[in-house]
């Protein structure tokens, strides 16, 4: 993810010049010392920038439109320690395309009782100011995220950081490109979609390309470069030959790795950040991509299996999302495959043919290399391991003809009860909230994929935000869920979103 821009918050307080100018005084001083307390409290992502403050509707349409036009401003922080006319804000709120954060703190923690004046209470009245800034962006229907708390509480500021990681979906949305190698696999629906549409909403620009341009890149990549990947993948990772022989096991490794750099190549030069391909429609590759594929998400590329470029915009809108992120757990695509009904145990053994991203594996991960029983080319290798455990999220984006809805599950992801040494492909095993049945019913009756998009990193709440950004329908399945309602909450989006 090395090509992620350094972005920054702006940091805009409002007020007004009623109370004087010692009043304006304290105003600029409290959110400098505010900004500098953000920026060192090493829990926000990005850097926020300091603004002077506005009062006047010249100053705030001037300072949006700067916003507008700073390539390295990827949202605004709004916050009003006095009152502030919201009138004045209407003409730069108009104007004002990048996402925006209304930070309802206040400057002082506890009311100052022994010395609380009238000059104070007119200094610090968030409590107000904020209320009718807040009505404005209301009745604008201005999409926005609202932060209530105190600036030094480690709780608001990581709700900060939090929408931070959304600002930046929602900025980096409009510059993934999805390279078709495939079209989607013939007669399958949920893959399809309207791609004028999701340019549209998204800014995703999905484009074809015949497999064999992007055979031959791999076929021009040298034998040395192709070997001393190979070299990295058995320092990496463990050698699993099962019977096979070591030279001839190498052979198959080697067709992964010259893939993973002729793919990386072409991905480069022509500027795409993520990929779908589908195993009826290979060309000259010799092998299903897989091992390659595997590497390639890890180091940020979407992917999407038998054409679903859907799948892949959303992974690489995750793995964007959470980059660079402490402790980040990963994000991967994923399919559902095979259910435990067991009375208790039940859940979702989530895997693909080969195509799962190494960011979510925990322990060891072993090279495989088994018969892929669909398709008609050499068995491929590919990464085999487990995953992490613990609570994350499922999504699908479908198009229902008249729109995108994206459905959000919160899932609970669990190690298998017991080994699975016959399985040659990486797996994660989960239970959807609030429990299988009604979990599973819901993500029925909503239409969602088998194919997923998912990540332990990235909340619901974040992808919800980021959804109504782009204008689009999203339904939650998490630990809230009911049927009679969600199958009201499915009724509400066909009347809103026509
Ligand atoms: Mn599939």
């Amino acid at each position: 993810m090395s090509e992620m821009k350094k972005y920054q918050f702006w940091f805009c307080t409002g007020s007004q010049d009623l109370y004087g100018d010692e009043c304006l005084a304290h105003v600029a001083a409290h959110s400098k010392e505010m900004v500098e307390g953000l920026n060192k409290s090493g829990v926000l992502p990005f850097e926020i920038v300091w603004k002077p403050t506005l009062i006047t509707n010249e100053l705030i349409r001037k300072t949006f439109n700067e916003a507008n036009n700073d390539p390295d401003c990827a949202g605004v922080i709004t916050w009003m320690h006095t009152f502030s006319p919201a009138k004045s804000w209407i003409l730069g709120l108009q104007e004002f395309r990048k996402p925006l954060l209304h930070l309802h703190t206040q400057y002082n923690e506890e009311i100052p009782y022994a010395t609380m004046d009238m000059d104070f209470m007119n200094e610090n009245q968030a409590a107000h100011g904020d209320r009718e800034y807040a009505h404005i962006l209301s009745r604008m229907r201005i999409e926005r995220k609202v932060v209530v708390g105190f600036w030094k509480d480690s709780e608001v500021q990581k709700k900060i950081a939090s929408w931070m990681r959304t600002a930046i979906g929602i900025m980096e949305s409009s510059h993934i490109r999805v390279c078709r190698v495939a079209d989607n696999m013939r007669n399958v629906a949920v893959t399809e979609g309207d791609k004028v549409e999701a340019q549209l909403k998204f800014g995703w620009e999905i484009d074809a390309y015949p497999v064999n341009e992007i055979a031959e890149a791999v076929a021009a990549v040298s034998a040395s470069d192709t070997n001393a990947l190979v070299d990295e993948y058995y320092s990496k990772y463990d050698i699993c030959l099962e019977g096979r022989d070591p030279e001839e096991f190498k052979k198959h490794v080697a067709v992964q790795a010259q893939i993973e750099i002729g793919f990386e190549r072409f991905l480069k030069e022509k500027n795409y950040q993520a990929i779908v391909t589908h195993f009826g429609d290979l060309g000259a590759l010799k092998q299903l991509p897989g091992l390659a594929i595997q590497r390639l998400m890890e180091k940020g590329y979407g992917f999407g299996a038998e054409g679903d470029w859907k799948v892949a915009a959303m992974v690489r809108l995750m793995k964007i999302m959470s980059a660079g992120m402490k402790d980040a757990k990963g994000s991967s695509m994923l399919e559902d495959y095979t259910y435990n009904l067991v009375k208790g145990k039940e859940g979702i053994i989530q895997a693909h043919m080969l195509e799962i991203c190494p960011s979510i594996s925990d322990g060891p991960i072993q090279i495989k290399c088994q018969p892929l029983s669909m398709g008609d080319r050499e068995d491929p290798a590919r990464l085999v391991f487990q995953s992490k455990t613990g609570a994350g999220i499922a999504t699908s984006l479908i198009d229902l003809g008249n729109r995108f809805r994206l459905i959000i599950q919160d899932v609970e992801c669990k190690k298998v009860e017991k080994p699975l040494p016959k399985l040659p492909t990486a797996i994660n095993f989960w239970t959807p909230q609030p429990d299988f049945y009604t979990g599973t019913e819901a993500w029925l009756l909503a239409g969602g994929a088998h194919h997923t998009a998912f990540s332990y990193d990235i909340t619901a709440e974040q992808m919800g935000d980021w959804a109504a950004a782009m204008g689009i329908e999203a339904v939650f399945i998490d630990k809230n869920t009911n049927i009679r309602d969600f199958k009201k909450d499915l009724m509400l989006g066909e009347v809103f979103y026509r």
